[in-house]
């Protein structure tokens, strides 16, 4: 494959999710290099404080905001007058296709990034996708709509960053696995009795990555890695049987590819994602960043330890459910997004999610073809039926 590096004519870039964690993030990039980036749209759910200073900073030219009274409130601030301030979802699938738009960064959280990222790739965006419920929910449809435009889409999460940043240069005929590392969450060496009595602000308590709530609690379950396969799986094309999660307590390695002659790649860095993003938005090339480095002068330990799936049931009820195929990995996305959220709102105890998918995939019917459609309809059942068990 032949790269070419990306032109230094500034870019005009769709933050979706622009309040979140990765969001905010990005921002700090468009601050750090504002030659190269201009922020054309920014969008977020209901937090009309934070998007309107972000507004009065930025200076876009739309801002959204999902909740429509928030929309209303935002409109009447006077930072906000220069900006058109949109509202609710139709608009929303608007921005993530902007004819003026470079780029979309889709950082929302949970199936609601799911149609922007499918709206964004119909017109032909470079999308870069933190949301990767998106591809857990529909890689195939995804991979059908830029079947020969694949470098439309690339990753921000930091594992599938790192597998990207090794396959340079590489074929996909000479990749015999891919490793993704995971740093084993808060509960690595706790016992199953630890476990039972887990709460909300021990599972909060994330050692490595300051993160959204949900992918915290994702994490601590350890249901992120197994999303993350799937991912992978879409991503690079690569059967299940060939991609493994590893433990790895330090976040330093953020994932290795073993090639066929038995050599392995791995990408290092300190535990930011300020990296993979701003490699997603400038990808093959790469800029300068302030952030920290890694310090080769001082003594430090990378150790590995392998999975323990039968303390860490969201890993395998993933695999699973990967496995199965079909509206399966959309019923356990949007199991966990409700089983989560339930933990969160603190009306069921940390075991109770696994449990709560688990459910939903034994009583769901996945025989429906998949398309937007019978998606969006099995989101809906498996959210109703995770709610009331
Ligand atoms: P977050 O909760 O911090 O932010 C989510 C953003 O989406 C916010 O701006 C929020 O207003 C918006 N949003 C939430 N629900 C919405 C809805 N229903 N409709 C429209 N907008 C909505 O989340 P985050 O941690 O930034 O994660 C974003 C995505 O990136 C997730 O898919 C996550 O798995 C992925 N990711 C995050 C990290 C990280 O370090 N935070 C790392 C890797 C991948
Ligand atoms: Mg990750």
């Amino acid at each position: 494959m032949k790269l070419k590096y990306i032109d230094l004519d500034q870019k005009n870039i769709v933050i979706l999710g622009s309040t979140g964690s990765i969001g905010e993030q990005a921002l700090e990039i468009v601050r750090e290099h504002p030659e190269q980036f201009k922020v054309l749209a920014l969008t977020c759910n209901s937090s009309w404080q934070k998007l309107a200073k972000q507004v009065e900073e930025f200076n876009p030219k739309y801002a959204l905001l999902c909740d429509k009274e928030s929309a209303m409130t935002l409109e009447h601030r006077p930072e906000v007058s220069d900006t058109e301030i949109l509202a609710g979802n139709d608009d929303l699938l608007h921005l993530a296709s902007l004819d003026e738009a470079d780029v979309i960064l889709n950082s929302l959280v949970g199936f609601a990034g799911f149609e922007p990222t499918i709206e964004a790739l119909k017109a032909g965006k470079k999308v870069a996708l933190a949301n990767k419920e998106s591809l857990v929910v529909g890689g195939g449809l995804i991979n059908k709509l830029i079947k020969d435009r694949r470098d439309q889409l690339v990753p921000v999460d930091s594992e599938h960053s790192a597998i990207l940043q090794c396959l340079v240069g590489e074929s996909q005929e000479r990749i015999e696995k891919l490793v993704i590392t995971a740093s084993g969450g808060p509960f690595r060496t706790w016992t199953k009795e630890q476990m039972r009595d887990i709460t909300v602000e021990d599972a909060l308590d994330h050692p490595n990555w300051s993160m959204g709530a949900k992918i915290t609690i994702d994490s601590a379950t350890m249901m992120n890695k197994g999303l993350e396969i799937i991912e992978a799986h879409w991503l690079f094309d690569m059967p299940l049987s060939r991609i493994e999660a590893v433990v790895h307590p330090q976040s330093v390695i953020h994932s290795i590819v073993t090639f066929t002659d038995g050599s392995s790649k791995a990408q290092l860095g300190p535990p930011t994602m300020k990296v993979p993003i701003l490699y997603a938005l400038t990808y093959p090339d790469r800029y300068k960043l302030d952030a920290p480095q890694l310090d080769w002068q001082t003594a430090f330990d990378l150790t590995f330890e392998p999975v323990d799936y039968d303390r860490f049931l969201c890993i395998r009820l993933a695999i699973e459910a990967a496995e199965e195929g079909g509206l399966a990995p959309a019923i356990l996305n949007a199991a966990n997004e409700v089983a989560v959220d339930r933990f969160l709102n603190k009306e069921i105890m940390y075991i109770d999610i696994p449990r709560i998918i688990d459910s939903c995939l034994q009583t769901l019917s996945n025989t429906e073809k998949i398309s937007l459609e019978s998606l969006k309809n099995i989101d809906h059942k498996a959210r109703k039926l995770a709610s009331t068990i």
